[in-house]
């Protein structure tokens, strides 16, 4: 791992806590990885987008390391749960369920988690349809945390949509990544296939993660 793309990052004990009592995705390995390589990229006054904030957990370690650099982390989502989420699926949980009108609202959560961790100055949650915010977006972006939606259509319009976006030497980083079909899904290492062949370049890899930069 050479310097200049990795930097110890660790988070602070309070803060791990609040990650720990967060429900997520995010292995403690691949979270430590993110921070570091995200670390290495953030500028004072730049930005990093993180695209499925869900409870917030991913969004603690990126934003723990944005206000280090003096950067936001911008953190999307609908809310709503990709697909495997929803009711009858594996990674359904019925606790995030707004019961008054029967559908998913991980916003609520993401709020706490993010209050409890003192970042709600440094994150900025955006509700809303991936495409739909970033049909509109200009901004050079230092980092991009690709962690949305799993189907084809969904990490495809993720990748298309937010990686021209990432200035010359920041870094995209593509959760969920699993080269064999017997660990995951296959639509984010189709996305990670597509940015190699685009001509990113890979600088990280612990479990499913993959950070790359052009
Ligand atoms: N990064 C989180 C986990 C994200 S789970 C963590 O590590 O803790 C994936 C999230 O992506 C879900 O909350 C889902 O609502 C969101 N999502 C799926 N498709 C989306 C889309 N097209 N636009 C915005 N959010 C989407
Ligand atoms: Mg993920």
């Amino acid at each position: 791992m050479s310097a200049e793309v990795f930097v110890e990052a660790p988070l602070p004990d309070a803060l791990v806590a609040v990650a720990a009592a967060t429900k997520g995705f995010l292995p403690d390995d691949e979270a430590d990885a993110l921070r570091a390589v995200v670390a290495a990229h953030l500028r004072p006054g730049g930005v990093a987008v993180e695209i499925g904030t869900y409870c917030g957990k991913s969004a603690i370690h990126l934003g723990h390391v944005a206000r280090e650099a003096g950067a936001t982390l911008l953190t999307l989502d609908h809310h709503r749960g990709s697909e495997e989420q929803q009711p009858g699926w594996e990674y359904h949980d019925t606790e995030l369920v707004d019961p008054e009108i029967g559908a998913m609202d991980t916003l609520p959560f993401a709020r706490r988690a993010l209050h409890r961790a003192g970042l709600e100055e440094v994150v900025v949650p955006i509700v809303g349809r991936s495409t739909t915010i970033s049909a509109f977006w200009t901004t050079p972006l230092d980092a991009v945390f690709i962690d949305g939606g799993h189907t084809e259509e969904a990490a495809q319009a993720d990748y298309a949509g937010w990686s021209p976006h990432v200035r010359g030497d920041g870094v995209l980083v593509i959760h969920d990544v699993f080269p064999d079909p017997a660990d995951g899904g296959q639509a984010p290492f189709h996305v990670y296939e597509r940015a190699l062949a685009d001509g990113f370049a890979e600088i990280l890899h612990v479990g499913s993660l993959r950070a790359l930069r052009r």
